[in-house]
């Protein structure tokens, strides 16, 4: 026998709410309806599965805050566009917020971008959490966004290799060495000879179909000296021009995650593409989630700060060091990071 459903216990979901917040109230109840089944679907069929009040409330508000979420062009509209949810942990907050982003995303026709704090959860939600809603909602599209540095360039990858094969030309016997791997034998620098295995390895898997170019699908993790020199790169792309587009694992994901209505992204890709004139997310077509939001202000920081080089740092402090002013003493960059001691005021601020 499938756990009960609680009640809705809030006035949030009553019709004189929704026409207050500018909702549509026949858009409400098909929406309503909907999420009620679905959840109701997942009651009765995961096992061990607890509906909790603070679970379904949450659902409802993520619903709600959805439907009466403001288009751009809509200023006159009451809408309330944003919603802070915090719950404990085993509130269920991922089927809460998963099941009403999809009942939203069908009911306006847009599509949900999840964001969560690391590549870790992402992953976690891409695998586990949503491929079980997947088996209640045939229907589910649903994809990974990560940034294009997570995703082999194929036209790097050859890079190495071929320069590599023109050094071993060089220096004759590197090429045959690495055929029998009797690198060591040969007294050949052991990084490079070991690099060199790990590309060619890696681009026989990548040409074979093996593996999909995404650095998180790799058995072993890579030497980031070796994923630097391959990693998919904006400033080394020639794009549409590139001979290796068709098949480029990051374009492929791009083209694949774009026909998706939920798509799973991380805090930082979604702000680094709001740097930029990138056309991967549309805000205004857009429903958001942010799981662990309060991850967002240091990540936000992370991608808004500015490393400045020596020099700068040390022009920072000049005026500060004649204690000038509060405000230039609060320009003082410290290279060990706030809170440190800094070596020219010797002492923290
Ligand atoms: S399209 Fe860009 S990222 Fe893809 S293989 Fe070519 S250069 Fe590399």
């Amino acid at each position: 026998m499938p756990p009960a459903i609680p009640l809705p216990e809030t006035p949030a979901v009553v019709p004189a709410y929704a026409s207050e917040r500018g909702i549509d109230p026949d858009l409400l109840e098909t929406a309503r309806i909907r999420l009620e089944l679905l959840y109701g679907e997942v009651a009765a069929s995961w096992p061990g599965f607890i509906a909790r009040p603070g679970q379904y409330e949450m659902m409802q508000a993520c619903l709600l805050t959805f439907l009466s979420a403001k288009a751009p062009d809509d200023e006159d509209r009451p809408g309330n566009n944003l919603a802070q949810l915090e719950a404990g942990t085993g509130t269920g907050k991922t089927v809460a917020y998963c099941l009403a982003t999809i009942v939203a995303s069908e009911a306006l026709k847009k599509t949900v971008i999840v964001s969560t704090a690391t590549v870790a959860l992402q992953e976690q939600l891409f695998q586990k959490d949503l491929p079980r809603l997947a088996e209640i909602i045939p229907e589910l599209q649903y994809e990974i966004l990560k940034g294009r540095a997570r995703y082999v360039c194929e036209s790097r990858l050859e890079g190495v290799i071929n320069d590599e094969v023109q050094d071993s030309l060089l220096t004759g016997e590197f090429q045959d060495a690495f055929a029998d791997a009797r690198w060591q034998a040969k007294g050949i620098p052991r990084d490079r000879a070991e690099a060199m295995l790990w590309f060619k390895n890696t681009a026989k898997k990548l040409h074979s179909g093996s593996w999909d170019g995404d650095i998180d699908s790799l058995a072993q993790p890579p030497e980031p000296e070796d994923w630097r020199q391959v990693q998919a790169n904006a400033h080394a792309c020639n794009g549409g021009q590139c001979e290796y587009f068709r098949s480029c694992a990051f374009f492929k994901a791009r083209r694949q995650a774009a026909s998706a209505t939920l798509q799973v992204a991380n805090h930082a890709l979604i702000l680094a593409t709001l740097q930029t004139d990138s056309t991967l997310i549309d805000p205004g077509n857009t429903l958001f989630v942010f799981d662990e939001a309060h991850h967002l202000p240091n990540i936000a920081a992370d991608q808004f700060s500015y490393r400045a080089p020596g020099h700068q740092r040390q022009a920072a402090h000049q005026p500060a060091h004649r204690g000038a002013s509060p405000w230039a003493r609060a320009a003082c960059i410290h290279p060990a990071g706030p809170g440190s001691l800094c070596p020219t005021h010797h002492r923290m601020h």
